[in-house]
């Protein structure tokens, strides 16, 4: 039983690595923004110059076979050029230049198929991948340009040059049927594409939108504790001093004015402690009335004194809310977190400072 398990969890972790595999090769050049509609386009060029390689290689070879050479190489030469593009892509991550790789050798190909008539007269079949194409890669608006040019060229290809339809003999509606049947594919290429950059805007939206309730207080407009650890947790400095502040008394101002007051208290808390902030501090709303500051590039001192600054300042500040005026003060603990001391033995730290300080009569700073 214990074998059989093994033997599926490695199988999975085999699979999950083939698919990730598989995945990194066409997101390969992406960023990490999940949303972002660079996303989609490096993986459209991706897949599409993957699915250009399988198709031109072998029809290149085909055409070489049933001598057609221009055809051949122009078709290997669009191999070649696809493969380039995915390396150029994974070194440079440059898209946009790179989508252009993509696209305008297809144009290229599909006129010339539509002129010559490709193998044995059937090249004009390929014209329909190039709306989906064009308009996943440069958006509705470039898209739909340079569709309307390709479709001009297109005209002018099959109705104004000596070109293969009448060669392969075939009934004379089929241009125009191709021409009406080209365009129906942009337009609905082009309702697609509008959707989906509709869909991914809104979805944009809506993911900033939770992101904000989910690590932002609304009361305060501060980060919230979930939003400060992760600010901390992904920090690139090895050493902060945190300082952790909790309001004397704060149970008061609610049973005496109310809960509003009290609300109006933490927000103008908050303005006070923003407003002393130094350039690299970070303030939270750690829990209901208790602030929690991150500073780095300064010494431990440093960092007491800051803690000391607000202090003395919120202590001087008239809290006035309609009829009612009065005085808050603050209690602080403040600790290090660096190599021998992590984040969350650092945050415990200050908590345990901030209870010596409260002990100690309130309205204070300790620390170890
Ligand atoms: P201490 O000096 O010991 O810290 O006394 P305290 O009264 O500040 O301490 P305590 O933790 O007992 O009370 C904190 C109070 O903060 C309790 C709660 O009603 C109030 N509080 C917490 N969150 C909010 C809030 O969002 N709005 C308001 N108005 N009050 C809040
Ligand atoms: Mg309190
Ligand atoms: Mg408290």
């Amino acid at each position: 039983m214990t074998n059989q398990l093994d033997k599926l969890k490695a199988e999975n972790t085999l699979k999950n690595k083939a698919k990730s595999s598989w995945l990194t090769f066409f997101y390969v050049g992406t960023t990490d923004d999940v949303f972002s509609e660079d996303v989609r386009r490096v993986f459209i060029i991706n897949l599409f110059a993957s699915v250009g390689v399988l198709f031109t290689l072998p029809l290149g070879l085909v055409a070489l076979y049933e001598r057609k050479p221009i055809l051949g190489c122009f078709l290997l030469l669009i191999a070649f050029l696809y493969t380039v593009n995915h390396i150029y892509l994974r070194r440079t991550h440059n898209h946009a230049f790179s989508g252009n790789f993509v696209i305008y050798p297809l144009y290229i190909l599909m006129i010339y198929l539509v002129y010559t008539g490709g193998v044995k007269g059937t090249g004009h079949v390929w014209i329909y991948c190039v709306p989906a194409v064009s308009l996943f890669l440069h958006g509705m608006k470039r898209g739909l340009i340079e569709l309307s040019f390709f479709t001009l060229a297109l005209i002018i290809t099959m109705f104004f040059t000596n070109n293969h339809f009448d060669e392969f003999g075939y009934d004379p509606s089929l241009k125009s049927r191709i021409l009406f049947s080209f365009i129906v594919v942009v337009f609905l290429s082009g309702i697609y594409e509008y959707s989906m950059s509709r869909f991914n805007q809104e979805l944009k939206e809506t993911s900033a939108k939770l992101k904000l309730v989910a690590y932002r207080d609304p009361v305060t407009e501060l980060l919230n504790r979930r939003g400060m650890l992760q600010r901390l947790e992904t920090s690139s400095y090895s050493s902060f001093h945190l300082l952790l502040a909790d309001v004397d008394f704060f149970k008061r101002i609610n049973d005496e004015y109310g809960h509003d007051v009290g609300d109006y208290t933490l927000v103008e808390l908050a303005n006070l402690i923003q407003a002393s902030l130094p350039e690299k501090g970070l303030a939270s709303r750690w829990g209901g009335e208790e602030f929690l500051i991150a500073v780095c590039d300064c010494s431990e001192s440093e960092a007491y004194a800051l803690a000391e600054g607000i202090r003395q300042r919120v202590q001087q500040h008239e809290f006035v809310y309609l009829d009612h005026r009065f005085h808050m003060t603050l209690s602080f603990g403040v600790a290090t977190m660096n190599e021998s001391t992590p984040l969350r033995e650092a945050i415990t730290l200050a908590d345990n400072h901030l209870y010596n300080a409260k002990r100690a009569g309130r309205n204070q700073t300790r620390r170890g």
